[in-house]
C-alpha cells in the first residue's frame, strides 16, 4: 500500500496581507478517500481550499500533491496536475451555456476519463439543459454544472466548497447522492461543509477547524456529537 498521501499539508500558514487566517494546518487526503473539513463561519475552510489550489499564496513546501511541492504554483498549473475545485457560490460563467461551462473545465485540465457523455450520465438533467445559459438553471442544477466543470478537468482530487449552500434539503441530497458514484470511479474528495451531520455521513475522516487551526481530527464514524460540538464552538 502506498503511504504517500495524495494531498498533504504540514504547518500550513496562509492569510490575506497582514490578516493571517490559517495557523499551521497539518492535513492529509489519501487516494480514494473522502475527507470533510467543517468549522464555523470564518474558521478558515475556504482559505484552506484556496491555499491548496493556488488562489492564496503559500510557501512551496507547505502543500504537497503526490509527494511533490505545489504550494503557491499558479492555479492553472495546479489544475493541470489534477486538483480541481468546486468553488463556493458555484461561479458559473454567466454568458456561457451549460455545455460551454463544462468545456471550460475540459480546456483547463488534463486528459482523462471524464467526457460530456459520462457527465450527462451522472447528471442527466444537464443533457436536457445543455444549450441553456448556466444562470437559467435552478441552484441545484447550477451546482451540478459546477461539479461537472471541475470533473471535466479530470482531477485526481476534487475539492468541494459548501455544495449545500443555499439549496433545499431534497436538492442537497440529490447533489450528494452523486458523490459515491464519483468516488467509486477512483476520485478522492475534500468536502467543506457547514452541515456537520452531512459532512460526517459522507466522509471517512473529518477535520474540524477553529479560528484557523485544526481543533479536532479523526475517523468520522468514531467522533461523537459532543466532541464535534466542543471543537466547532471552541467550548
Ligand atoms: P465561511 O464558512 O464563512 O466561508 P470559512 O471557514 O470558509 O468561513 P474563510 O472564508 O476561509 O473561512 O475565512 C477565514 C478568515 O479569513 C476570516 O477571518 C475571514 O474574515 C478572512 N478572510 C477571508 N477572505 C478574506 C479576504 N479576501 N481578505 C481578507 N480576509 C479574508
Amino acid at each position: 500500500m502506498s503511504t504517500t498521501p495524495l494531498i498533504q499539508t504540514a504547518g500550513l500558514q496562509a492569510g490575506y496581507g497582514d490578516a493571517q487566517a490559517l495557523f499551521g494546518i497539518d492535513f492529509s487526503l489519501d487516494a480514494g478517500e473522502v475527507v470533510a473539513v467543517i468549522g464555523a463561519n470564518g474558521a478558515g475552510k475556504s482559505t484552506f481550499l484556496k491555499a491548496l489550489t493556488g488562489l492564496v499564496q503559500v510557501p512551496e513546501a507547505a502543500v504537497r500533491f503526490q509527494g511533490r511541492p505545489i504550494g503557491g504554483l499558479p492555479p492553472g498549473r495546479i489544475v493541470r496536475q489534477g486538483l480541481a475545485m468546486v468553488p463556493e457560490g458555484r461561479r458559473l460563467f454567466p454568458s456561457l451555456s451549460v455545455e460551454e461551462n463544462l468545456r471550460m473545465g475540459e480546456r483547463a485540465g488534463r486528459a482523462g476519463p471524464w467526457s460530456l457523455e459520462r457527465l450527462y450520465r451522472l447528471f442527466p438533467i444537464l443533457r436536457d439543459k445543455r444549450h441553456q445559459p448556466g444562470t437559467a438553471l435552478s441552484g441545484g442544477q447550477q451546482q451540478m454544472v459546477a461539479i461537472g466543470r471541475a470533473l471535466m478537468s479530470n482531477p485526481l482530487a476534487l475539492l468541494c466548497d459548501e455544495l449545500s449552500l443555499g439549496l433545499a434539503p431534497i436538492v442537497i441530497r440529490e447533489i450528494y447522492d452523486a458523490l459515491p458514484a464519483i468516488v467509486a470511479e477512483g476520485m478522492s474528495v475534500v468536502i467543506v461543509e457547514q452541515d456537520v451531520g452531512l459532512a460526517q455521513r459522507m466522509s471517512r475522516r473529518v477535520y474540524c477547524f477553529q479560528e484557523g487551526r485544526v481543533a479536532l481530527h479523526g475517523l468520522s464514524a468514531a467522533l461523537s456529537r459532543e466532541q464535534i460540538s466542543a471543537a466547532y464552538f471552541g467550548v
